[in-house]
């Protein structure tokens, strides 16, 4: 059985979990270092706030170790703000990032209010008619040609995969549609 960490600090994360066990995963929270010692074949950035997520990141010492173990090669897939962590850029904001994919991103990119929206739009690889829930989503502004472009909305970039790393714009945690999260599956 397939073992995923999921980062568990703050924002979506217990619809990943659901996701993932329906689909026959077993899922290892992760709020502390002593969780992330646990075996793992891959691990599920949430959405929420970046800039939350990124100092508890720091203040619970996740921060290197994470960073390292997806630079070796573990499965990684982010949504949302979880993009926006392994971003190695983003727009207007020096702050350091896990910065492991080779992407700028545009946060907010939808305007802070009028931010939400859903919409079905394909994915390369996976469908046709994904369902896609947008939150104060960031959009990929830029990718380097050693990313893969999984998925385009409205002109944006909101899906791509770069080698171990698999990132959405979108929350498909929140849709019942499991599609997304056996494509990561897959990746392991
Ligand atoms: N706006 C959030 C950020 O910039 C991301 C929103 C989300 O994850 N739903 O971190």
């Amino acid at each position: 059985m397939k073992k995923i960490a999921v980062l568990a600090l703050q924002g979506a994360f217990i619809e990943h979990e659901q996701r993932l066990r329906e689909l026959g995963a077993e899922v290892v929270e992760i709020r502390r270092l002593a969780d992330w010692h646990q075996p793992k074949d891959g691990l599920i950035l949430p959405g929420g706030e970046s800039t939350v997520m990124l100092k508890l990141l720091y203040d619970l010492h996740l921060f290197h170790p994470i960073q390292e173990a997806i630079q070796k090669g573990l499965p990684t897939f982010g949504t949302c703000a979880g993009l926006i962590l392994l971003a190695k850029q983003v727009e207007n904001e020096p702050a350091r990032r896990l910065g492991t994919m080779d992407i700028t991103v545009r946060r907010n990119a939808y305007g802070r209010q009028l931010g939400s929206f859903h919409t079905f739009a394909a994915m390369k690889n996976i469908g046709e008619n994904i369902p896609m829930t947008f939150i104060r989503a960031p959009y990929i502004s830029e990718a380097r040609p050693n990313v893969d472009l999984l998925s385009i909305v409205e002109g944006h970039i909101v899906a791509a995969r770069q080698e171990n790393q698999l990132v959405t714009a979108f929350h498909p945690e929140l849709d019942t549609d499991a599609s997304v999260h056996r494509y990561f599956l897959q990746m392991i």
